[in-house]
């Protein structure tokens, strides 16, 4: 059984700030203990897997530089994608439907939620029919090969979304919005163990699951800010159109402004 362990940090317990890029000793410190907690869920949701008789489980750090896991303090028998992809609009690199299930860890609700912890990305599909987060986008990516999410981690708001969408997955409420940053949250110690157990059970009854399906063809679009504050506002003049939902997707990455795909080295370029 092969398992995709899809991570982001917003949803991690004790996580309540974006990350900012000041060099002085208390955010680096700061910074480092958001990975270290990263971290913890994250190995507890891979150790589970293995427990549950996965034999192959990648692991996808895919939160904003993609080099936030500390790799190195991980369970050895799974592998780990990172580092910033300028390559292509690969939101689940390695992934085919040879996999069994995704798991989703450190999940944040989608822009625009009210009370949520640090939410941001809506896809907006047909005009508003469907909106989807970056979670329930996986998802729908994942549907799309006939992969079901079985696992799903994070604050109330987020549990909250998928549990509507994918009602038959388990879920680990690590903490409670009480804002955007703030939460009231569960010490790292339990918030593992619920992890644990989820991703366990979730396993175990893979199979009960459906693969959660976004039908096409479809418009697809994306309401957000640069800074992720309001006001929202859609990203693409013009949705992009396409006959499924990985179509769709992978059109409008190419077209978000922000984006700028195989970056290459130039001529003559050094490292200082
Ligand atoms: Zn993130």
């Amino acid at each position: 059984m092969k398992v995709y362990v899809q991570t982001d940090i917003e949803g991690v317990a004790g996580v309540v700030f974006f990350e900012h890029y000041d060099p002085s000793p208390e955010n680096v410190q700061h910074r480092q203990r958001m990975r270290r907690l990263l971290t913890g869920e994250v190995n507890a949701a891979v150790t589970a897997a293995f427990e549950a008789g996965a034999t192959e489980v990648i692991v996808n750090d895919s939160h904003g530089s993609g080099y936030n896991v500390l790799f190195e303090e991980l369970d050895a028998r799974c592998e780990i994608i990172h580092g910033r992809n300028c390559s292509g609009p690969h939101w689940l690199p390695e992934f085919d439907d040879s996999f069994e299930a995704l798991v989703l860890v450190g999940m944040h609700a989608m822009g625009g939620t009210p009370k949520a912890i640090l939410p941001h990305s809506r896809w907006e599909v047909n005009d508003g029919e469907i909106f989807l987060g970056e979670a329930s986008m996986a998802a729908a990516l994942a549907g799309h090969r006939g992969v079901p999410t079985v696992f799903a981690s994070g604050d109330d708001k987020i549990v909250a979304e998928l549990r509507e969408k994918i009602p038959a997955a388990r879920y680990a409420q690590v903490k409670k919005a009480l804002g955007a940053y703030q939460a009231r949250s569960l010490i790292p110690a339990r918030s593992r163990e619920l992890i644990a157990q989820g991703v366990k059970e979730a396993l175990e009854h893979a199979g009960d699951i459906e693969p959660y399906r976004i039908r096409g063809p479809l418009q697809l679009n994306l309401i957000d800010s640069p800074n992720h504050a309001p006001p929202f506002t859609r990203v693409l003049d013009k949705s992009v159109e396409a006959a499924n939902i990985e179509d769709a997707f992978m059109q409008a990455l190419k077209a978000m402004p922000w984006n700028k795909f195989n970056v290459e080295l130039p001529d003559g370029f050094q490292f200082p």
